[in-house]
């Protein structure tokens, strides 16, 4: 992952020409969990208008208490796939253990290794015998070194289509769910050719703060941005709170759309 080894930035084939890394900007837009074919079906052809190019959705979800919600497990992954049949969107979901690595490899187009399994090296060994993209979110309390040390344990193992997520890190601050560490992407990019997308979503936890540190991570470089909507977020299954409206994430959008030109 490191610079030293590659000195351009790497670009990574998702899907339907969807790259991200160097000058392609990738946006990954979708609810927190999938909840079902209709709402999923109707928000995705909302966010590919608004110029999201890939549907992110949780099908099994790693949820604090064991007695909520879930995710649809498989089920949940047909129905992404009925999503990108009908918008073209490449899809992105998070995979918890190598017990349904082959049918990630079959359903997704980039498997999500969130937060919480940063560090699960068997799962990243697993990763590294596949082709497919793997968005590689950083550990709550990992410092950047550590988590490029879990990209390496994915590209050691023979695939280098590696991105590194920003997703927020614990800090003393209460105000917010997570602190977004903004710097972690002119570090993680002056380190590594890694492309890094930020996620102000599970950084913030409240839905105000979603456009302005979007248009921070535009600014600071990121290479993309994921961020949770829901068509409905009062009545979201998860992260109801963090999601922004269909209406919210075009208004961002178009803002976001004049800051990548300028940048
Ligand atoms: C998610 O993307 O829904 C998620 C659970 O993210 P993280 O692993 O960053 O908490
Ligand atoms: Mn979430």
């Amino acid at each position: 992952a490191n610079r030293s080894f590659q000195e351009d930035d790497s670009v990574i084939d998702i899907s339907n020409g969807v790259k991200v890394g160097a000058e392609n900007f990738m946006v990954c837009a979708g609810p927190c969990s999938v909840e079902d074919l209709d709402s999923t079906v109707e928000l995705a052809i909302k966010l590919k208008d608004a110029g999201a190019n890939s549907l992110r959705g949780g099908a099994f979800k790693p949820r604090t208490s064991p007695y909520s919600f879930q995710g649809l497990g498989v089920e949940g992954l047909k129905i992404l796939n009925e999503a990108k049949k009908e918008t073209g969107l490449p899809i992105v979901s998070e995979l918890m253990g190598t017990d349904h690595l082959d049918t990630f490899v079959d359903m997704v187009d980039v498997i999500q290794i969130g937060a919480r399994n940063m560090q699960n090296f068997d799962l990243l060994k697993a990763l590294g015998q596949t082709d497919k993209p793997i968005y590689l979110k950083r550990g709550m309390s990992a410092t950047i070194q550590e988590w490029l040390m879990s990209a390496e344990y994915i590209m050691a193992g023979g695939n280098n289509n590696v991105v590194l997520v920003e997703r927020g890190i614990r800090t003393f601050e209460t105000a917010t769910r997570n602190t977004l560490d903004i710097q972690a992407v002119p570090v993680a990019q002056k380190e590594s050719h890694l492309p890094i997308i930020v996620d102000p979503s599970h950084a913030a936890g409240v839905r105000y703060l979603i456009p302005s540190m979007a248009k921070a991570a535009v600014m600071a470089g990121a290479n993309g941005l994921q961020i949770e909507v829901h068509e409905d977020p009062e009545n979201a299954w998860s992260d109801g709170q963090q999601c922004l409206t269909p209406a919210e994430f075009k208004e961002l959008m178009d803002t976001i759309n004049v800051l990548l030109e300028i940048e």
